[in-house]
């Protein structure tokens, strides 16, 4: 892989730095990789390297990078129809529909399409919004929810504070996590209770994460969510479950939520949702909120709402995580990663923590083991140049493994299919990388 100096692009890479305005970067330090190809668990770059993809690329790879069903449903449909205008529907879009329904748990029956994962939750806030009649939205520190204008002022991450003061009625709460706050995390739920006791009767929602994702892979005790549903309710406010990141097989369940036993009022999902062969994004309401709109007009929607591509895509994914009975095999390949992160917990001081569920789990690095000490401050987040974590990581793809990371935490979300061979492949790459952290501790 590039190790970023300019001199090294090929032809394509230096186009796209020279036209493509990179996300979240000083396009100074852009230096994009040409990826070729990609097989099963696999991609390859330019240079004929092979990476194993230990993180389903932004968590939303699923089903790896040649999953024949979703390609084929794609291309019929593209051949048939490719787009018709949302008033008309196609048997893609009323299909994944039903599908939706019958994965989501309890009574959400209903799903509004849209693109992308932040579309997902700007159409969940305003729903929430015209349903409570109430303005504010409570969401926790430690999230990410999107970039577009509602989505980034409901995140808690630095992410958020470009885009500040955004959306007026974004409240933040404390997070379940045991391992850096001084919060516990059932002290912290009982904090967000007075918090919309203060707050007067004026929260349209709760909006959280089940299981945390790019913050850090939080996963909050059992009865977390259950008495979050509660409280929620004993306040007036809807809950909203953001599953763009936990959803589809990633916790070893269909959502985070069935963790947990819980039907939230709202549901967002994206990247599984077609593993990531097509951009789509759903919302997903209980019966109760659907028939709200019979008589009141839902005011929102976009051009591509269901298109129908992404909806052949978003119903061959499903069929195929339900055909090879994907959500059970992540929970079994789970066991196995949890045990394999925990050897390089003893072989490494500077993994503070493994945690997670499933295939969706985060190695927490930190400089000093007993003091908890970050390598970097989370504002550290919107700083140039690299961290020690983004080092482990590009020292993870020297060895043939690719891992996202965020903050002080590498985020490990294969595709579903990943195999114990393959995660041990991953392991030993990790095993060699985390030397860097190991080297750049504190006495
Ligand atoms: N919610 C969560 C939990 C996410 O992880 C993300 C993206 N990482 C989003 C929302 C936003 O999704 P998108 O990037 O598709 O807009």
């Amino acid at each position: 892989m590039s190790d970023g100096s300019a001199a090294e692009l090929n032809e394509i890479e230096r186009l796209d730095k020279d036209h493509v305005l990179g996300t979240w970067s000083y396009q100074s330090e852009v230096s994009p990789t040409q990826i070729v190809d990609g097989d099963g668990v696999r991609f390859t770059d330019a240079d004929g390297n092979e990476f194993i993809d230990f993180s389903g690329q932004l968590m939303c790879s699923n089903l790896g990078h040649s999953a024949s069903r979703v390609s084929e449903a794609i291309a019929e449909q593209a051949a048939d129809v490719p787009y018709v205008a949302p008033n008309y529907t196609t048997e893609a879009r009323a299909r994944l529909g039903e599908k939706l329904a019958e994965v989501t748990p309890g009574n959400l029956s209903k799903t509004f399409f849209s693109t992308s994962g932040t579309e997902a939750i700007e159409a969940a806030i305003k729903i929430a919004k015209f349903y409570t009649g109430k303005d504010k939205v409570v969401s926790r520190y430690r999230s990410y929810h999107g970039a577009t204008y509602g989505s980034i002022s409901v995140t808690g991450d630095p992410r958020r504070l470009a885009a500040e003061p955004g959306m007026p009625g974004a409240i933040k709460a404390p997070d379940p996590y045991a391992y850096g706050s001084t919060m516990d995390p059932m002290e912290s739920l009982e904090y967000i209770d007075e918090m919309l006791m203060l707050e007067g009767d004026t929260v349209a929602a709760v909006l959280v994460e089940p299981v945390v994702g790019s913050n850090g892979i939080l996963v909050p005790p059992e009865e977390y969510l259950p008495r979050l549903k509660e409280i929620a309710h004993d306040h007036g406010a809807l809950l909203i479950c953001d599953e763009v990141m936990a959803g589809f097989g990633r916790t070893g369940e269909w959502f985070g939520s069935d963790v947990f036993g819980v039907t939230p009022d709202i549901m967002t999902m994206a990247k599984g949702l077609t593993g990531a062969y097509q951009p789509l994004g759903a919302t997903v309401v209980t019966d109760e909120i659907a028939a709200h709109f019979e008589d009141e007009m839902l005011t929102h929607g976009h051009t591509y709402a269901g298109h129908a591509v992404a909806c052949a895509a978003g119903v061959a994914a499903i069929e195929t995580y339900q055909e090879e009975n994907l959500i059970e095999r992540a929970s079994e390949t789970g066991e196995y990663l949890e045990a394999r992160l925990a050897d390089l917990a003893d072989a490494h001081p500077s993994v503070g923590d493994t945690r997670g569920v499933g295939l969706f789990r985060g190695i927490e690095l930190t400089k000093h083991p007993e003091k908890r000490v970050p390598f970097g401050e989370r504002a550290d987040k919107l700083a140039k140049g690299s961290t020690v974590v983004d080092e482990v990581a590009a020292a993870a793809g020297e060895h043939g493994t690719y891992v996202a990371n965020m903050i002080n935490t590498l985020i490990i979300a294969p595709p579903l299919t990943i195999t114990e061979a393959e995660i041990d492949e991953a392991i030993d790459a990790l095993d060699a990388a985390l030397e860097v952290s190991d080297d750049a501790m504190v006495a």
